[in-house]
């Protein structure tokens, strides 16, 4: 049980953001992602069971198909395959080819930027991370956060949208084999985050899903925490989430039958992501 001396660590400043993280013997705690995103960019309507727009900010989903994205110049391989493997998991539970990689974003990554928004004003859709969290405005214990515009001709659609990922305080991988880190200089231990966990979820905001409280749907990536720790994955959707992806972006071939679609992702969850090629 040595809980107790890594939240030595941090402890005083970022304890209370934590919800009920799991002690004893267990090197993982429960992380909100209620501040991954804009929240004013969500309609009541998506926290409404009874709305046929529940679960989804954007109902229209993605002006265009399929989402032409980059990666900045510092996502290592292995941080980039979990990405790609966490986008592969919505093209399987759709059927659809959803995004298109088209390159590494030269010479800019999250700390290019002055500020969390000016991202969006360049025409690239980036998946960045951000070593000088700070910058962003968002607190220290926030994984990342995905930003988007809605299109000015459809409100309910998304014309650009970007990640920031924080590895300023988070070391991001495959945390099956990741260690954290302890950094002197600041005092602070660095948790290992899987990297295709948090990137499943982020990029469910940013295909146009909202957060699903744990009462609606226990298993969705979708719920406002995650699990972090060495060890610590959830690399699938659940039914639910199926259900709401596909009401904005439809389905193609057996898929469409949502039970087949969770065995196709509850099977893909279990490949190496490093398998995972960007197409
Ligand atoms: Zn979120």
């Amino acid at each position: 049980m040595n809980v107790g001396v890594r939240y030595g660590f941090a402890v005083g400043s970022v304890a209370f953001l934590f919800g009920n993280f799991i002690a004893c013997g267990a090197q993982m705690y429960r992380v909100s992602l209620t501040d991954d995103h804009n929240a004013a960019q969500v309609s009541i309507e998506a926290t409404d069971p009874n709305s046929p727009a529940f679960g989804l900010h954007s109902p229209h989903g993605w002006v265009k198909l399929p989402i032409e994205f980059k990666v900045g110049n510092s996502m290592d391989p292995e941080q980039k395959s979990g990405l790609l493997a966490a986008m592969k998991t919505w093209e399987i539970a759709t059927g659809k080819t959803l995004f298109k990689y088209i390159g590494v974003q030269d010479g800019v990554d999250g700390d290019s930027f002055p500020d969390l928004y000016s991202s969006l004003k360049d025409a690239v859709n980036g998946q960045y991370l951000d070593a000088n969290w700070k910058k962003t405005g968002k607190p220290d214990v926030v994984l990342a956060t995905t930003i988007w515009n809605n299109s000015t001709h459809d409100s309910a659609a998304i014309s650009t949208a970007d990640i920031r990922f924080n590895v300023q305080g988070y070391v991001l991988g495959n945390s099956q084999t990741l260690k954290g880190a302890y950094v002197e200089a600041t005092g602070q231990f660095k948790d290992p985050v899987d990297m295709q966990t948090l990137a499943l979820h982020e990029l469910g905001h940013l295909l146009g899903l909202a957060h699903v409280s744990s009462d609606m749907d226990a298993v969705s990536i979708m719920n406002p925490y995650v699990y972090i720790g060495e060890g610590l994955t959830n690399r699938h959707v659940s039914t639910g989430d199926i259900e709401r992806i596909q009401k904005i972006y439809g389905c193609e071939g057996a898929v469409c039958d949502v039970d087949k679609a969770l065995d196709a992702v509850l099977e893909f969850s279990k490949t190496d992501p490093t398998q995972t090629a960007a197409h």
